[in-house]
């Protein structure tokens, strides 16, 4: 097989992704795996992913890193911020994008994206867990569901219950009494999906909700929070089963415009991901 063939890793505080990437639009192969900076996690993503698609890291020609740990990768030929990156990555899943939502596991950005898919403005909480990945994590752990579970599980709530406290110590504890209450588990999470949407829907005003919406990061997986930031914004909001790939893999294509010397500037036709997510 010839192509030009790229890596990206994004390196987070909660998950490593790992997107190898040939002529900076084909995603050969990616893994995901879910510990973050400081373990062994970008080192089992990077051998995931390279092994799903037979490769070596000597057969990339560049590396990029992203993410809260991109210093740790020794493999990495430069780094990128991964506020750029998702930018990069959310413009390559969706050419019109203008306004993006990324909500990670310890903090939510949202940010405008011109034309070009370059990032013009962003607003972040990265000082709390509320609002966060985090609090999802730390909420689906209390009621004893899966965080993969909570989407589903928020869709059948029949009266949701509010969760008030914005600190997550102190909202955990509200779980735990709506729980001795014998609040039904769905109402609860969906309770918790409206306070995690809260905190992005307030950063979206604060950057201007304009054009296509776009969420990326780990919690574009839950549905729940995505239909609660819909109907608070009042818009339809684009997601993709590469949402929270999108950071690696706009590494991935940074780091084909750094070989290229031009920016690969195309979109991923369906049809050419490769999904190969080993947990
Ligand atoms: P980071 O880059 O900060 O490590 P991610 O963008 O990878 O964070 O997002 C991690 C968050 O994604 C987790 O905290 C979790 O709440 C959420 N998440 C991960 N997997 C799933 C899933 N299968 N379904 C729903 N949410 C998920």
């Amino acid at each position: 097989m010839t192509g030009v063939l790229t890596c990206g890793v994004d390196i987070g505080s909660t998950a490593s992704k790992c997107v190898v990437l040939k002529d900076g639009r084909e995603i050969l192969a990616m893994a995901v795996i879910p510990v973050g900076a400081g373990t062994s996690g970008p080192a089992r993503a990077v051998a995931a992913a390279l092994g799903n698609c037979g490769k070596e890291m000597s057969d990339m020609a560049s590396v990029c890193s992203t993410g809260y740990g991109r210093n740790s990768l020794a493999e990495a030929d430069f780094e990128v911020s991964e506020l750029s990156c998702h930018a990069k990555g959310a413009h390559a899943l969706f050419p019109d994008v203008r306004t993006l939502i990324d909500i990670g596991g310890q903090d939510v950005k949202a940010m405008r994206i011109g034309p070009d898919g370059r990032l013009l403005n962003f607003v972040m909480n990265d000082k709390c867990a509320a609002g966060t990945g985090r609090f999802l994590d730390v909420m689906a752990r209390v009621l004893e569901v899966d965080v993969s579970e909570l989407g589903a599980r928020g869709a059948k709530a029949e009266r949701e219950v509010a969760i008030s406290s914005t600190c997550t110590v102190f909202a955990e504890s509200e779980v735990i009494s709506h729980l001795a209450n014998h609040v039904a588990i769905n109402d609860i999470i969906a309770g918790i999906h409206r306070s995690v949407a809260s905190r992005a829907v307030g950063l979206t005003r604060r950057v201007g909700v304009e054009g296509l919406v776009v969420m990326t990061g780990g919690v574009a997986r839950n549905p729940g929070v995505v239909g609660c930031i819909e109907t608070a914004l009042g818009v339809s909001i684009a997601t993709s089963p590469l949402a929270q790939y999108a950071g690696a893999f706009g590494a991935a294509i940074l780091a084909f415009e750094r070989v290229r010397g031009t920016p690969a500037g195309t979109h991923v036709p369906a049809g050419t991901h490769v999904i190969a997510e080993k947990k």
